[in-house]
């Protein structure tokens, strides 16, 4: 068989600064254990990669959306505990009574069915306002949740990376309600939740964003390290003549002769359409200036200050997730959420 060629995309995936962030996030959760969110496969950084780098720094929690993700992950966690947050469908029922996993119950009828069936131990949510997953107020009660054998109620914040007077109420209803449930640990903090301070941590703190780089507040800027750098190879580099145009819709027009390196990348690689005319990719101390939209599979640089560009270089993507949210509209979650399979991952 012959070898497949390289993929003309890749991510650098920087495994020390992973590990630094959860490090900074765990000493911020001061004596909460600090876990870690890797649903949607690590935030598509790879979630096989992320586990083994975090479980080397001692964490110990992960969380994962579905049974799916579970089963993904599980034989890589080395006993770790797992929690599955959107809880147990009558579908998932026969996998998640055999998993070492823990479904996070969310609603009075997932609390029957995991009764019903005898689960062994669970988490549950508890909506605290947020009004997405998790029992309301008035379900979250002992009577319902009596011969559970829950490990860890938790609750998650609605507005955790503003200042919004809803972070203290969703703390207050949640330490109200939690008291009463009997679980052995309670849990509300995602990245934000971590930097609104030791009020917030209880027992366990569950950062996602945070730890690939993302900067979920104010707080976290300087001690968050980017994880995830996009290179993409250059195809063709070619001069567009003064008063010709790029791409489709012919929205970049050059105004002088310029030169342009088309690279291997585009929105099917989540590199989305609010990158068009505002993407950069970076060469040595060179900012290159994205030029026209965002095609498919393919954007073009203006590389007409790096004369010695060639075709079959490569030139990294700006991806500062704060900065390139910022200039494309999209949140830092859609920014890394969004890296398609097409790039080849490379820890290093
Ligand atoms: C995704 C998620 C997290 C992690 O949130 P980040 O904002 O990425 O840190 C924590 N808890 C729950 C319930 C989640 O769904």
């Amino acid at each position: 068989m012959l070898d497949l060629p390289p993929a003309p995309l890749a991510l650098d995936l920087d495994s020390a600064a992973l590990r630094a962030n959860w490090r900074w996030l765990a000493r911020q959760s001061g004596v909460a254990a600090c876990g870690a969110a890797i649903k949607a496969n690590g935030y598509c950084l790879g979630a096989r990669e992320v586990v083994g780098h975090l479980l080397a720094e001692g964490c110990r929690d992960f969380f994962v959306a579905t049974w799916g993700e579970a089963a993904d992950v599980l034989p890589y966690l080395g006993g770790a505990s797992l929690s599955v947050l959107h809880g147990v469908r009558e579908e998932d029922m026969p996998f998640a009574l055999e998993s070492p996993a823990r479904p996070v119950l969310n609603s009075p009828d997932q609390v029957a069915r995991w009764k019903a069936a005898g689960g062994g131990a669970c988490d549950v949510m508890i909506d605290t306002g947020m009004n997405r997953l998790g029992l309301p107020p008035t379900q979250a009660s002992r009577a319902l949740l009596s011969g559970l054998t829950i490990e860890t109620v938790m609750s998650h914040l609605a507005c955790g990376d503003e200042e919004s007077p809803m972070n203290s109420e969703q703390l207050a209803t949640f330490i109200g309600l939690s008291a009463g449930i009997g679980a052995r640990r309670r849990s509300l903090a995602n990245s934000a939740g971590i930097c609104l301070g030791p009020d917030y941590h209880f027992d366990l703190t569950r950062p996602g964003l945070a730890l690939y780089g993302g900067v979920p507040r104010g707080e976290a800027s300087g001690h968050i390290s980017q994880v995830v750098r996009p290179r993409a190879q250059i195809l063709q580099r070619r001069t567009v003549r003064g008063g010709e145009t790029v791409g489709y819709g012919a929205t970049y027009v050059a105004h002088e002769d310029r030169e342009l390196a088309i690279l291997n990348l585009g929105y099917a690689d989540g590199y989305l359409r609010g990158f068009s005319g505002k993407g950069l990719a970076l060469f040595q101390d060179l900012r290159l200036p994205l030029v026209g939209r965002v095609s498919m599979d393919l954007i073009a640089i203006d590389v007409t200050a790096a004369a010695h560009l060639r075709e079959g270089d490569w030139l990294e993507i700006a991806f500062d997730l704060p900065t390139a949210a910022a200039r494309s509209g999209l949140s830092q979650y859609e920014l890394l959420t969004g890296l398609g399979r097409r790039y080849e991952r490379i820890w290093r």
